[in-house]
């Protein structure tokens, strides 16, 4: 059976055109998922770059055939802009410009009028990077994600792979060599990269659905002001770590903190610079704590931290290390940057309940404030 390209690329073409405009309406326009809309636009410049080769032996072929390469190298850009969309990265504007400038150049001096593979090794060379780097952005992914990361990431390596070996048996063999006719030709690319844009497209949905709902988990978990998790979020996680044994040893500290003084800051320089300081005390932890620590405002100017694992040694290193940071602070004119005090619970298999818990580090703060303040107190393990 021999499988005409002019038909494959117009079938190719109309698949894409349904899929671009299933994926408008159905994913992008009503997610708006940074993802889905990259996909969109990558399927737009795969159907336009299609649309350019089947002007091949035309007399349009001299500006056609370098479009051509052109927007298909800018579909994979997309598609790898793409991926990292997911894991909230932006796309790194030289692969944007860079690319389809060399794959342009590369493709107008070798004979685009006469040549229908003009360039073809540099349009070969920049789909197998592109779709390349695009799997790897996919095997990134937490695992967590999504069950269709594998398949995705998968199927990204495999057509950088069959781009590769395109790559390989045109310098090897040229464009009418048996082998790349065969297994690498126009024909079977077309065939393949359908079948690819199908599996894609179906997985998309899924994953536009989850990166939209992870930015809506993000706003429902976070502190608005200090970007920390909020009360509500920290309790619910605190409360799952301290029972998941598989993650943390079962043991660890909660430590309280609340900024000392922290009214005459407001009355002293006003409501915003307030605000400031406590973003400032949220950096400070955010940049001394784990990944795997959580931590969280309380309320007001006070705050919590769960560190998994933490003797009371380690916690009080933990505050002080917060407190230096945040005195280390850069100010403007006249304001100081509050101390801090905090009260230390421990807590171990036994302990079961994280409100109990809070109120033992809540005495301690209490005690710490009446010692004198910027301080860190440790609770009475026995109260
Ligand atoms: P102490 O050392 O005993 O903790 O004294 P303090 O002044 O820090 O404690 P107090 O509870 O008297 O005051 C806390 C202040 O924190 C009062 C409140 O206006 C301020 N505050 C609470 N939430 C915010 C906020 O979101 N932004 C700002 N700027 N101030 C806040
Ligand atoms: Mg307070
Ligand atoms: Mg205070």
């Amino acid at each position: 059976m021999v499988l005409d390209t002019a038909t494959l690329r117009v079938a190719f073409g109309l698949m894409a055109l349904v899929l671009v405009l299933l994926f408008y309406f159905s994913a992008y326009r009503y997610t708006r998922s940074p993802y889905s809309g990259w996909w969109c636009l990558a399927l737009v410049f795969f159907l336009a770059g299609s649309a350019a080769f089947l002007l091949n032996g035309t007399p349009h072929q001299w500006w056609a055939n370098p479009l051509g390469n052109v927007l298909l190298v800018l579909g994979g850009v997309a598609v790898w802009a793409g991926a990292r969309s997911l894991r909230d990265l932006r796309p790194l504007r030289w692969l944007f410009t860079g690319l389809p400038v060399v794959t342009l150049v590369a493709s107008a001096i070798d004979h685009p009028g006469t040549n229908t593979w003009s360039g073809g090794p540099v349009f070969l060379a920049a789909m197998c990077l592109t779709v390349g780097l695009a799997s790897r952005e996919l095997w990134r992914l937490e695992p967590g994600y999504s069950r269709v990361r594998v398949p995705m990431a998968a199927a990204a390596a495999g057509l950088s792979a069959f781009y590769f070996g395109r790559l390989v048996y045109f310098l090897l063999e040229g464009p009418n060599g048996p082998t790349f006719v065969t297994y690498f030709g126009s024909a079977v690319t077309t065939l393949v990269t359908m079948v690819l844009l199908v599996v894609v497209s179906f997985s998309m949905a899924a994953l536009s659905t989850e990166q939209q709902t992870r930015a809506l988990r993000m706003v429902a978990t976070r502190d608005d002001l200090t970007g920390l998790l909020n009360r509500k979020a920290f309790l619910d996680l605190a409360t799952e770590l301290m029972s998941d044994r598989s993650v943390t040893p079962g043991t660890g500290a909660l430590i309280l903190a609340d900024l000392d003084n922290f009214k005459a800051v407001n009355d002293t320089h006003g409501h915003a610079v307030g605000d400031v300081a406590l973003q400032a005390f949220a950096g400070a932890c955010r940049d001394t704590v784990r990944s795997t620590d959580l931590a969280g405002r309380y309320g007001g100017e006070e705050f919590f931290l769960l560190i998994p694992g933490a003797t009371a040694g380690r916690a009080e290193k933990i505050a002080e290390e917060i407190s230096r940071r945040l005195a280390e602070v850069p100010t403007a004119e006249g304001l100081q940057m509050p101390t801090v005090s905090y009260g230390v619970a421990l807590y171990d298999a036994g302990t079961s309940d994280l409100e109990d818990l809070i109120a033992s580090a809540d005495r301690a703060l209490y005690a710490a404030k009446s010692l004198g303040r910027n301080r860190t107190v440790h609770s009475d393990p026995r109260g």
